[in-house]
């Protein structure tokens, strides 16, 4: 394994996951630190979910130092702490504090710490973050419900998280090159700083930046610094990695979309299709909280749907709606109601023969992943931007796309099923 990482969050995880995979390494994803008997050996990367970005520091640095352990002892030959790419922490922690604890696990000198990803419009200048060209603290991260962000310099910010020294390796360092981008690594360190933040204003920075820190033992950042690393172990090792075929091999069975998302891109996607044909079924959180329809009578609805071809689940609604069902039955109720009858439905697929499985909604995804007891997945082929098919690991074996409520084009049920072979 070249790589092993820790993510601080789970759509963070599978952002650095399918990143990685993009680029050409094998990737598998688990969800919380892998458990002992899951078959890790085919990956030549890693990328261990927590949720650990607000959670008190100790315990933060608990969990990313058992990630980090069981990631050496499967192999892992050097490390990356993922994070946002808006630097998401507060003044206690937790980027600096475990940092600091992973620094000391793998005895190195110096790491470095870069949240840019210019594609996401988030860069680095002189130390400063800017998000889609606002300085950091003007941007909407100001105002974050568990981690406003009001200052956007970042050797500021993470000094006030660590006792180590904090550093900066300006652009000018960074365009010169993956040599002379060496030279300043060492001269900073010679200068007794710990962790330096790296500027980038463009992938060819990033890339610059993976090549010069390829064997770092630790790498800190957003997943845009991730891009380069695979093409550096190329480069190293000679290996002739493949990009990830456009096919991918699914397990047989029928299949099924979950959607529990109300975003604007879910209810296009619900709409475009139903008008194509594929058999819906609506469960409305007023019906579920009533006890008129329950997931039973979805599962029996299901049983009875023996067309080959997939079927919809949804409980996607118009803005107007769901505010109304939220005024009754409050906001947290309701989306719990559909989850918990989501995540039923779930549980019961594998027995129905349902192996292929897409599930909207950021939320939603986590209910029925753990419905499902999935405990890691192998990171396939982009279907749409920022969304893989994947295949669970060490469980019941199932081909799932997990997507975030706003992701994908309106015909994304319909094209995702033809990437499964
Ligand atoms: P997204 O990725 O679009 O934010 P999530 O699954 O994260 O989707 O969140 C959607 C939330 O809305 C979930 O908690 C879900 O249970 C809830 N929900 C789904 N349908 C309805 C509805 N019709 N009325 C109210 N809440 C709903």
């Amino acid at each position: 394994m070249k790589l092993g990482c820790v993510a601080d969050d789970l759509t963070g995880a599978t952002d650095l996951a399918l990143m990685l995979a993009r680029e050409g390494l094998r990737t598998i994803q688990t969800i919380g630190v892998p458990h002992a008997g899951l078959d890790l050996s085919g990956a030549d990367a890693v990328v261990v979910a927590l949720k650990s970005r607000t959670i008190p520091p100790q315990q933060a640095i608990v969990q990313s130092l058992a990630a980090a352990k069981s990631l050496k002892n499967a192999g892992a030959r050097n490390l990356f702490f993922k994070y946002c790419s808006t630097f998401d922490s507060t003044d206690e922690g937790n980027i600096g504090p475990v940092t600091e604890a992973l620094l000391a696990f793998t005895g190195s000198a110096l790491t470095l710490a870069c949240p840019a990803f210019p594609a996401n419009g988030r860069t680095v200048y002189k130390g400063h973050l800017f998000v889609n060209g606002v300085p950091l603290h003007e941007s909407s991260m100001k105002d974050h419900p568990l981690t406003p962000m009001r200052d956007s310099n970042l050797v500021r910010v993470l000094q006030r998280q660590t006792k180590l020294s904090v550093g900066l390796v300006a652009f000018e360092d960074v365009d010169a090159g993956p040599d002379a981008l060496r030279s300043t690594f060492k001269r900073e360190e010679a200068a007794g700083h710990r962790i330096v933040i790296v500027d980038a204003l463009s992938d060819t920075h990033l890339r610059t930046i993976g090549l010069a820190a390829a064997d770092f033992p630790l790498i800190t950042g957003g997943s845009g610094v991730a891009m380069g690393l695979p093409a550096a172990y190329r480069q190293r090792e000679a290996l002739a990695m493949d990009i990830l075929p456009a096919g991918f091999e699914a397990p047989e069975g029928r299949s099924i979309i979950l959607a529990g998302s109300c975003s604007n891109a879910t209810r296009q996607q619900v709409e475009t299709a139903i008008k194509a044909g594929i058999p819906a079924l609506r469960i409305d959180p007023m019906d579920l909280a009533s006890r008129a329809i329950t997931a039973q009578t979805a599962l029996d609805w299901l049983t009875a749907k023996q067309k080959q071809g997939p079927v919809l689940i949804y409980s996607t609604a118009a803005p107007e709606e769901v505010q109304a069902i939220q005024s009754k039955l409050g906001r947290m109720n309701a989306g719990e109601i559909v989850e918990n009858t989501l995540a039923e439905i779930a549980r019961s697929l594998p027995t129905l023969g349902f192996t292929r499985i897409i599930v909207a909604g950021g939320e939603t995804s986590g209910a029925v992943v753990n419905a499902l007891e999935v405990q890691a997945l192998s990171i396939g082929p982009e279907i749409d931007p920022g969304v893989p098919w994947t295949r669970s690991l060490g469980g019941v074996d199932l081909a799932l796309a997990l997507k975030s409520g706003n992701f994908g084009g309106q015909d994304f049920f319909l094209k995702a099923w033809t990437m499964l072979r």
